[in-house]
């Protein structure tokens, strides 16, 4: 996919947690190569180090000799269930741009893979806190620093919320959960000026998926699913994630948008 041949977001400032990896690294690299000065956010000090150097590399051949300043791009190790973490990261950001526009909320992790009966309350606890009251602590830090023009939220949520998978009660109520908080803060922010979406992805191909994509079996059971015949790449997911985040969406907010190859038609 092309990068760089827009400039929605020149000027903008934009937090993205578990922008060291697969769909927030994705969206990352799209908020860069169109101009927003980017903060990440993820566990690992070394992927976190290394999606900066990437990050910093493509805002180079991006925007050096384009006559305007090069997009600035940090990276921050914090846990999105840390609410002094996520207020730090988000002063960051903001400081980084001169003002914060964007937040995508991308930190996620999977289920446990069990039946429902076999769950463990104690990892079931860390997917909610995790995939739901980690979207909420970025949303609040962020939202309350998008003052002057409001700004944009997107909360990175599965289809699964819509088309459950058996052994994944934890993940799919995580999922409903992160999509009911979408419309929830729409509602709440719509009076600041700040639109808040969802997107619903199917398989993507990332780190957190390459476990069940690199079995055979499983890979042909998820594609028999998926009319498209194939998994996305994070960049897919990425183009809408910018869309909703950009002004062209300056309408759309309190919207669950399904990127799915087809899977849940
Ligand atoms: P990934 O494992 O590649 O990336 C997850 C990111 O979240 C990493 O940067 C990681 O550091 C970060 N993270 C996880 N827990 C964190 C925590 N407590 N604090 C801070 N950062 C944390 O996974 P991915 O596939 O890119 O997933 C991103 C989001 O997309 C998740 O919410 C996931 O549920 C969702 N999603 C993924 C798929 C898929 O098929 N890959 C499909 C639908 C939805």
């Amino acid at each position: 996919m092309e990068l760089g041949d827009g400039r929605r977001f020149r000027g903008r400032g934009a937090l993205v947690t578990g922008g060291s990896s697969g769909i927030g690294l994705g969206a990352a690299r799209r908020l860069v190569a169109e101009g927003a000065a980017v903060l990440v956010v993820g566990r690992t000090p070394e992927k976190v180090a290394a999606a900066e150097r990437e990050l910093r590399a493509l805002a180079q051949a991006a925007w050096a000799g384009s006559g305007g300043p090069v997009p600035a791009v940090a990276g921050r190790v914090a846990d999105v269930t840390d609410p002094a973490a996520m207020e730090r990261a988000a002063a960051d950001a903001e400081a980084l741009a001169g003002g914060l526009h964007v937040l995508v909320a991308a930190a996620g992790i999977d289920g446990e893979g069990k039946d429902a009966l076999a769950l463990d309350p104690e990892t079931f606890a860390r997917v909610m806190d995790v995939n739901v009251r980690g979207l909420l602590l970025a949303s609040q830090a962020t939202a309350r620093r998008m003052t002057a023009g409001g700004g944009s939220i997107v909360l990175v949520a599965s289809v699964n919320a819509f088309q459950t998978e058996t052994g994944f009660a934890d993940y799919n109520a995580s999922k409903g959960a992160a999509v009911l908080l979408a419309r929830s803060l729409a509602l709440d922010l719509a009076p600041r000026g700040i639109r808040v979406n969802a997107v619903c992805p199917g398989y993507v191909r990332t780190p957190m998926t390459e476990a069940y994509l690199a079995d055979p079996a499983m890979l042909a059971g998820i594609l028999g699913h998926i009319p498209l015949g194939r998994v996305a790449s994070p960049d897919e997911i990425a183009a809408t994630i910018a869309f909703l985040a950009s002004p062209e969406a300056s309408y759309i907010t309190g919207s669950s948008v399904i990127i799915d190859g087809g899977r849940s038609a």
